[in-house]
């Protein structure tokens, strides 16, 4: 059986408790100081600027790079959320403030985005910002931690490869138009009647032009949307017709599938500010893929245009082979294309889409969709009830 310790035992015990005590606290204290040196470090030797913003009390902690990078003195008055607001590209502003909204509202936690920030010199660069959000428990918003990345230098690279494009596409529109109409002239027997043999490879030679010409079309399309050579040209516009004769464009390259294409126009709508080619492009690119993806025969597609509480709302709901989760959130990225679709549908772009997201943006509207696998894909369209009118933006 063990006895109370003796006095000095006691004492003995309560100072090595001690020692340990003092030295888990130097311990603690160490990797305290190597990990704000670590930090401290980080913040010297990378390029990016970094931020620490307390969403409640609207301070900003920046590091050093602010200043060694955008020019502005160590005594900047840089440390509100105001200070760095008044600084994004007024033409920006409003787009970043929407930005930020919806990622606070989508309960995402990472988010980036690219504006022009105004350096002491008085001159704008382009930052991409890449933030972090913390959130209290219950889900608010509370400080986000990110990085701004000058990537000026890269935005003028890529002006100029999409100054090259832009050209090139456009070079290349006319020998494939005159490629096209030769075949087609061909194919209708201007210079005789040509034997089967003949009429199937002269027919491939217009399909491959067809082909060639539209994504020709399709990249001089983006490469204006994107060199911001966009223009809204809105004219007062009945929705309703612009969506029928869309519709009839259409309706040879679904009857030729055995697909079904209903609108029932909405009669009490008005006209309102329409860009009649954008709409047009709209409408067609989601038509047409309603069409492409669904599979012969049982397909059918409905067409609404409806007026909303705070907008017009354009739906294109198909009952096709739908879109692969995974494959969900590119969908609207350049290029991007689902194998399922691949599958169904060799010849595409990818570029449709990107196109049409693009073209919502340059008239503050908004593309989404909803998708079942197999059992089709919705596609909506959201107007401003005041219709289309220009804005000026910048893609992130
Ligand atoms: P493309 O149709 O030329 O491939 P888009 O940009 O128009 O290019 O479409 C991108 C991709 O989105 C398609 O390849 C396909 O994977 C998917 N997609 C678009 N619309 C539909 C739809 N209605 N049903 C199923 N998948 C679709």
């Amino acid at each position: 059986m063990m006895g109370a310790p003796s006095k000095p035992a006691a004492r003995r015990k309560s100072e090595a408790r001690k020692q340990s005590a003092t030295a888990l606290h130097s311990h603690d204290a160490e990797v305290l100081r190597q990990t704000l040196e670590r930090y401290e470090l980080i913040f010297k030797a990378t390029h990016d600027i970094l931020y620490d913003l307390d969403l409640d009390s609207g301070t900003v902690v920046w590091n050093e790079a602010l200043h060694v990078q955008f020019g502005y003195a160590a005594d900047e008055p840089a440390d509100t959320l105001e200070w760095w607001t008044q600084h994004i590209h007024p033409d920006d502003a409003l787009r970043v403030e929407h930005q930020v909204a919806d990622w606070f509202d989508s309960g995402a936690t990472t988010w980036q985005t690219e504006y022009r920030f105004l350096k002491a010199d008085g001159s704008y660069c382009y930052v991409r910002d890449r933030g972090f959000l913390q959130r209290a428990p219950h889900g608010e918003p509370i400080r986000i931690i990110g990085s701004l990345l000058d990537i000026t230098k890269q935005k003028e690279l890529d002006l100029a490869k999409d100054e090259f494009i832009s050209l090139v596409s456009h070079q290349l529109r006319t020998p494939l138009t005159v490629i096209r109409l030769y075949s087609e002239m061909l194919t209708n027997g201007f210079i005789g009647k040509l034997d089967s043999a003949q009429e199937a490879h002269i027919g491939r030679i217009t399909n491959a032009s067809v082909r060639l010409i539209k994504l020709v079309e399709d990249i001089l399309n983006v490469s204006r949307i994107e060199l911001d050579r966009i223009s809204i040209n809105p004219t007062s516009l009945d929705p309703n017709k612009l969506i029928e004769a869309t519709i009839a464009d259409i309706t040879p390259l679904a009857s030729e599938k055995g697909i079904t294409i209903v609108f029932e126009p909405d009669n009490t709508l008005h006209a309102l500010p329409l860009d009649d080619t954008i709409f047009c492009q709209i409408v067609h690119n989601f038509l047409t893929n309603a069409v492409r993806y669904t599979r012969p025969l049982k397909g059918h597609v409905d067409i609404l245009f409806v007026r909303e509480d705070e907008s017009y709302v354009l739906t294109v709901r198909d009952n096709g082979i739908g879109i692969p989760k995974t494959d969900q959130p590119h969908i609207f990225s350049r290029f991007y294309r689902a194998n399922n679709a691949v599958n169904i549908e060799e010849h595409g772009t990818g570029l449709g889409l990107y196109l049409v997201k693009l073209m919502a943006e340059a008239f503050n509207g908004r593309v989404w969709f909803e998708s079942t696998m197999g059992r089709g894909t919705t596609f909506f369209l959201q107007l401003p009830l005041t219709g289309m009118s220009q804005t000026t933006h910048m893609h992130a």
